[in-house]
């Protein structure tokens, strides 16, 4: 029965919950203050089944911001608009195996991929009119366009934090040097601080896991949101998600996330970490104290489990 069903489940995602409890390595984001701020003991972990039942346990209501895990929807928006030739031209998908705010650029000075900054960045900046005279009103329109898209993802109305807008945006001197980095390489074909406004405002949209989850499923379906039944993006677009997710979703760690974990994820310094098994299931879990990599300490123990105990491994051969 489905309730049967919904309290194994969340039987199971609560002893996941009580394993990762006690461990209290890593440390909060704080390059913002607001970031800083947060309760680092919260942990919440959502799971949406491709039929799009939703499973949750723990702070699944709390809000924290998107951060990076923007990455993969801007990117969709963009390869949506513009088709993947343009877009390739733009931002390469290899793994940079470097920070994610790493100033790196390959040997055609694109950005490596993108789900770091750079190509983030530059993902951003193919959303606004490609001229430099950017008039005012235009972020804004570009910006609700967005809402909209990653609205439908999740299947709810996300918002904007505008505590950390804001100090993303007075503070942000290293992605300030990388898109005026870009643009003296030629690749931004618009304002650099218009790219960079977007970008700021993406990465402050708040979510909860379980919109995580939705956002997952929507990936893992192919584009289509199986709880509103709405196709957001291309089955194809949504195969690319998934490889650079793969590859270069958990930066540096990449590679050992792949060979320890193997679901495409993104992770955020919000301490969020995205999860999408194709055909399968979306994943949300929050905790906010972050490893070396920028990855949350507990999400990156949740997944591990995950992957162990109900043979998620997409390369899991049974
Ligand atoms: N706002 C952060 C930044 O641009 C996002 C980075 C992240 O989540 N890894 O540096």
């Amino acid at each position: 029965s489905t309730e049967g069903r919904t309290s194994l489940v969340a039987g199971y995602l609560q002893h996941i919950a009580d394993q990762c409890a006690d461990d209290r390595s890593g440390a909060v984001a704080d390059y913002i203050p607001e970031l800083a701020a947060v309760d680092p003991d919260q942990y919440g972990l959502s799971l949406c089944a491709h039929d799009g039942y939703l499973y949750s346990v723990g702070d699944t209501t709390t809000e924290f911001t998107i951060q990076s895990m923007s990455k993969p929807l801007t990117y969709a928006m963009v390869l949506g608009r513009h088709g993947s030739d343009v877009v390739d031209a733009k931002i390469g998908v290899e793994p940079s195996g470097e920070a994610f705010n790493e100033i790196s650029v390959d040997s055609r000075r694109r950005p490596r991929n993108p789900m770091i900054n750079a190509g983030a960045i530059t993902a951003a900046s193919l959303l606004l009119p490609q001229h430099r005279e950017v008039e005012p009103g235009v972020v804004d329109e570009a910006f609700a366009e967005l809402v909209e898209f990653y609205s439908a993802c999740a299947g709810r109305r996300l918002t904007i934090d505008d505590e950390v807008y804001l100090s993303e945006k007075s503070t942000g001197s290293r992605n300030r040097a990388i898109a005026y980095m870009l643009d003296s390489f030629g690749v931004l074909g618009t304002d650099p601080d218009a790219a960079l406004d977007l970008y700021f405002r993406q990465c402050s949209l708040r979510v909860t896991t379980a919109d995580l989850a939705v956002v997952g499923v929507t990936i893992a379906c192919g584009g289509v949101n199986p709880r509103t039944g709405r196709r957001v993006f291309s089955r194809r677009t949504a195969q690319r998600l998934l490889s650079v997710m793969t590859t270069c979703g958990m930066y540096d760690g990449a590679g050992d996330w792949v060979t320890s974990v193997g679901i495409p994820a993104k992770s955020g310094v919000g301490g969020g970490i995205l999860g999408s098994l194709p055909g399968q299931l979306g994943i949300g879990v929050f905790s906010p104290r972050l490893d070396d990599h920028g990855n949350s300490v507990r999400g990156v123990d949740t997944y591990r489990h995950l992957s162990a105990d109900l043979g998620l491994h997409m390369f899991n051969i049974t």
